[in-house]
Parts: C-alpha cells; sequence; structure tokens
C-alpha cells in the first residue's frame, strides 16, 4: 500500500512540492485555504479534502507548508486529533524556532511523531524538486521522512533535535542578509571611489570578499548574467521574505541574549526596505536603496559634510 500523505498549504511552496510527490507515486490528500491553490492542486493529481481535518485522517505523513507559526500551532491544534496515533508530522514553513518547538510537543502529547524541515530554494527548487531541507527531530523520526523530503529536494541534512531545522535556516539566512548588504555596500563605494562594478568582481570573487550573494546573487547587473539583476531585480528570493527570516533570526537573537550588532542591523534595512514598498523584488535590489541613500548624502547642495 502506498504511503498516504496530507499535505496542508498548497501555496507557491507547497503546491509544487506536494506534486513531485504525487509525480513520485505518493497518494497526496490536500488542503488549502485558497480555492485558486486547489483548483492548481486537482490539475496536479492531489485528491483535494474539504477540510484540514479531512485531509489528514487516512495520512500516515502529515506535511505543512503555512506562512507562519501562528498558523502551524493553530491548524495543529485542530488536525493532531484528528490524525492517526503515530502520524509523522512534517512542518516545512518557516518558523520562529521556539513556535517550532512548540509544535513538537503538541504533536508528541497527541500520540505523533514531528520533524521540522524548512527549506531553501524557493518556487524554482520547489518545482524542480531541488530544494535543501534542514531537519530537527528524533534520529528515527529524520529517517522516516527522509524519503519524502528526497522526492522534494536534493540535499536533506540532519540537524539535530526538534526545532534545530528552523534554527539552522535562520542562521543561514542571517549569514545571506548581512553579506547582501555587505556587497552592496562595497559595489557602491566602488562605484563612487571610480572603480568598475567588473572590476570590484574580479578582484573579489577570486579573493577573501568571495560569497554566494556576490558570485551567484551579484546585486548589480553585468559580472554574474543569470543574477536577478540582470533582470530588474525580479526574484529569486523577494526582500520580503528576507525580511521576515531576519525578523526571525532578530527574534532568536534578543531571546537569547546574542549581541549579533549586524543581524540586528540587517533586519531593520530589509524591514525598511520591504516597508517602502520594495517587498516583492529580489533581496538584491536592497542595493539601489543603498545607492539612492548614498547620492542623497552626497547631493552637493545638501550641506558641507
Ligand atoms: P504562500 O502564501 O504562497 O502559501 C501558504 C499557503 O498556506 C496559502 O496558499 C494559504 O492559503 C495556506 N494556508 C494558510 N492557512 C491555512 C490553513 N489553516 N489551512 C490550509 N491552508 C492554509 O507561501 P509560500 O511562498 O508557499 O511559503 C510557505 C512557507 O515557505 C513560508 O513559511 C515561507 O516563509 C517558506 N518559504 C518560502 C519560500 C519562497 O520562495 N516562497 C522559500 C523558502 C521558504
Amino acid at each position: 500500500m502506498s504511503t498516504t500523505v496530507g499535505f496542508l498549504g498548497l501555496g507557491h511552496m507547497g503546491g509544487p512540492m506536494a506534486a513531485n510527490l504525487v509525480k513520485a507515486g505518493y497518494s497526496v490528500v490536500g488542503f488549502d485555504l485558497a480555492p485558486a491553490a486547489l483548483e492548481q492542486a486537482v490539475k496536479d493529481g492531489v485528491t483535494v479534502a474539504d477540510s484540514a481535518i479531512d485531509a489528514v485522517r487516512e495520512a500516515q505523513v502529515v506535511i505543512t507548508m503555512l506562512p507562519s507559526g501562528k498558523h502551524v500551532l493553530g491548524l495543529y491544534q485542530e488536525i493532531l486529533p484528528a490524525a492517526k496515533p503515530g502520524t509523522l508530522f512534517i512542518d516545512s514553513s518557516t518558523i520562529d524556532v521556539a513556535d517550532a518547538r512548540a509544535a513538537h510537543d503538541e504533536a508528541v502529547k497527541a500520540g505523533h511523531r514531528s520533524v521540522d524541515a524548512p527549506v531553501s530554494g524557493g518556487v524554482v527548487g520547489a518545482t524542480a524538486g531541488t530544494l535543501a531541507f534542514m531537519v530537527g527531530g528524533a534520529e528515527d523520526d529524520f529517517e522516516s521522512a527522509r524519503p519524502l523530503l528526497e522526492v522534494m529536494g536534493k540535499k536533506v541534512v540532519h540537524c539535530g533535535d526538534p526545532g534545530n531545522g528552523q534554527a539552522a535556516k535562520i542562521c543561514n539566512n542571517m549569514i545571506l542578509g548581512v553579506s547582501m548588504i555587505a556587497i552592496s555596500e562595497a559595489f557602491v563605494l566602488g562605484e563612487k571611489l571610480g572603480l568598475s562594478n567588473q572590476a570590484l568582481f574580479d578582484v573579489a570573487s577570486n579573493a577573501s570578499g568571495q560569497c554566494w550573494a556576490l558570485t551567484t546573487n551579484c546585486p548589480v547587473p553585468g559580472p554574474v548574467p543569470a543574477s536577478p539583476a540582470n533582470r530588474d531585480y525580479q526574484p529569486g528570493f523577494a526582500a520580503a521574505l528576507m525580511d521576515k527570516d531576519l525578523g526571525l533570526a532578530a527574534n532568536a537573537l534578543q531571546t537569547n541574549g546574542v549581541e549579533a550588532e549586524l543581524g540586528l542591523r540587517a533586519a531593520e534595512l530589509y524591514s525598511r526596505f520591504h516597508n517602502s514598498g520594495h517587498g516583492g523584488e529580489d533581496f538584491s535590489a536592497i542595493i539601489r536603496d543603498i545607492r539612492e541613500r548614498s547620492t542623497a548624502q552626497t547631493d552637493p547642495t545638501g550641506g558641507d559634510q
């Protein structure tokens, strides 16, 4: 008998992830609040249920791909009592580490097993089945989840105890947010100093400034033809999602008393960028904000500094 998967949250990410499970032969019963997501799911071969509760009743595995921790914890209240004892819950949403640990505890209290398995790779990776999964949970639960995660992704890393998948995700994205700002500031400074973007790229990409934000997602057009800067900053990885992830990181920094001035500042800068109408742009578009603000400050009419 094939494994039945209950899939809740069939949006930009969950939709194609569920479709890949169907293609791999899993029987997927899905539910989403949005009618458009359900329509697409039917086309992808998902059996659509009338409610979240109906989607989990017969499942051996339940996957959630929801906007936030509040959604996950709220939905778990409904579905944990409805699932068969011993069901494996996999939450792939990006949520607060504390919420992930609370969700795990609730699942275990209700007689189930659970892992947190957030992803990186975006909609492109979800569609291609090439996501990276960062997993927190007991070894045997991780091993039970692994075959499904390997259908939806190409890299699956066990990060330790419950919540550690989320911990890895926000630590990685804090590195990414800070490094994108650093790379962008360096390009704008180079421009002010008369250095071409290509020259700075050629030096830094072969020197100690080398990093993913520079060599894969380069924030200026030209040096890396596939980077979003070459298509007017269409994402890619949207600034709104970077804002969300840095907000989760900032929360964890403060809760755990970590002195991380750059992580907190990066969260502020991406929050400002998102809230000034740029949430739909690739996160590398923050270079435009830095450039515009820099120009204003060096305006010769602007004062004697
Ligand atoms: P999305 O908004 O497209 O999808 C979320 C879906 O959940 C929506 O369709 C919504 O209707 C549904 N939903 C909300 N409450 C529900 C409920 N009670 N029952 C059933 N369905 C419900 O968001 P997304 O882009 O798919 O992202 C999902 C998660 O993945 C988020 O936590 C996000 O941070 C994370 N993530 C997204 C990306 C990306 O590139 N989009 C990348 C990595 C991680």
